[in-house]
């Protein structure tokens, strides 16, 4: 390896070692094409479930209109793309092969479709399957450049850029996995305790500094343990799902929704008073009473009760002590008869 093929690579490694998808992209959009003379590439991360391919980045410049091969299949969802990996014969054997594919002649190829792209001076046609291990994370696209067709030792560079490619976009994959785990709770897929504490704490502070409203609902299922003794815990987790995705449903913009405790839930409603966040939590409440669950004994339904509580600055100065109003207000939902939704009051003067 000659020391300046080592130092491009190197180069290169540095620049694209990132944890962000986003940033990664833009090193490549900006590096990728003079690094390797040619003047496009797409990269498709690869689902291997759904045997999908989704288009993770590129610079064609004015998308799927140059790209007619997989005009037909992609399907738009806001600037994302995705097309079955059998839309596209040659990105298909790529993967199913883990080989790469170098055609000089694309036109001519068996894996042409009759179809040109327009954008496309040169006819060669570089595929690459992005691996790690043996698992086949995507598949790098390159095409078009100065040169007529695409040479063995641009090639050769390509496959080892690829590698890198393959190492930073897996690993930024994987933390961003991980940091939503780190904030998700693991059954209902909403905020976990952690999550929606540190929300309330960046909203307590901002109600506290510019003295704009502030609310938290308190939600408990009722009678939860009888749910889990009569139709069991998986029923039990079942409802918790619902319960979450309901929560997650009334959210406007700025509220969170997260998993407290075992059946118990709080919700952050910032620019809310007491009055906007009861009509709220009401109407969590009705929602859940018209619910039915189907189980092997019999259909059934849950209540829950709930406690809002409203910042006072004159009587509170952290977040356990507006928490604790709510959860008073809980509480005499609970001794009421549950079913129902209780403000609570502060008490103390701070
Ligand atoms: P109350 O109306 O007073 O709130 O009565 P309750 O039965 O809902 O309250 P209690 O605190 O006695 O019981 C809560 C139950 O929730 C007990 C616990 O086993 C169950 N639980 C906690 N976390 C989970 C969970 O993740 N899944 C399931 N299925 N049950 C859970
Ligand atoms: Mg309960
Ligand atoms: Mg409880």
């Amino acid at each position: 390896m000659d020391q300046h093929y080592y130092q491009e690579l190197m180069d290169f490694y540095k620049a694209i070692s990132l944890l962000s998808l986003e940033e990664i992209f833009t090193v490549l959009v900006d590096r990728l094409p003079s690094i390797l003379s040619i003047h496009y590439f797409t990269l498709f991360l690869y689902d291997k479930d759904k045997r999908i391919l989704n288009l993770l980045c590129h610079n064609h410049p004015q998308e799927w209109d140059y790209f007619p091969e997989l005009s037909n299949s992609l399907k738009t969802t806001q600037s994302t793309f995705s097309t079955p990996l059998s839309q596209s014969p040659i990105m298909e054997t790529a993967i199913l092969s883990g080989q790469y594919i170098l055609e000089q002649c694309f036109s001519n190829s068996s894996y042409n479709r009759g179809k040109v792209n327009p954008l496309f001076k040169k006819d060669f046609f570089v595929t690459i399957p992005l691996m790690i291990e043996k698992e086949i994370v995507g598949v790098l696209n390159v095409n078009d450049g100065e040169q007529d067709t695409f040479d063995q030792s641009n090639l050769e560079f390509t496959l080892d850029l690829s590698e890198f490619i393959s190492m930073s976009v897996s690993n930024a994959i994987l933390y961003e996995k991980t940091r939503k785990l780190a904030v998700t709770d693991g059954l209902t897929g909403i905020s976990n305790r952690h999550q929606v504490e540190q929300v309330l704490q960046s909203e307590f502070k901002r109600s506290m500094r510019y003295d704009v409203p502030l609310s938290v609902i308190l939600l408990d299922v009722d009678c939860f343990k009888d749910v889990n003794d009569t139709h069991g815990h998986q029923k039990g987790d079942d409802v918790l799902v619902v319960v979450a995705s309901l929560l997650k449903k009334v959210c406007r913009a700025n509220d969170i929704a997260g998993r407290y405790g075992g059946e118990e839930f709080l919700m952050v409603l910032p620019q809310s008073n007491a009055k906007g966040a009861f009509k709220i939590a009401e109407r969590v409440r009705e929602e859940m009473m018209k619910m039915s669950f189907a189980a092997d004994k019999s259909n059934f339904s849950v209540t829950a009760s709930c406690g809002v509580a409203e910042f006072n600055k004159d009587s509170m100065e952290n977040i356990d002590q507006l928490v604790a109003v709510a959860d008073q207000a809980l509480y005499e939902a609970k001794n009421g008869g549950r079913n129902k939704t209780i403000i609570g009051h502060a008490k103390n003067k701070k």
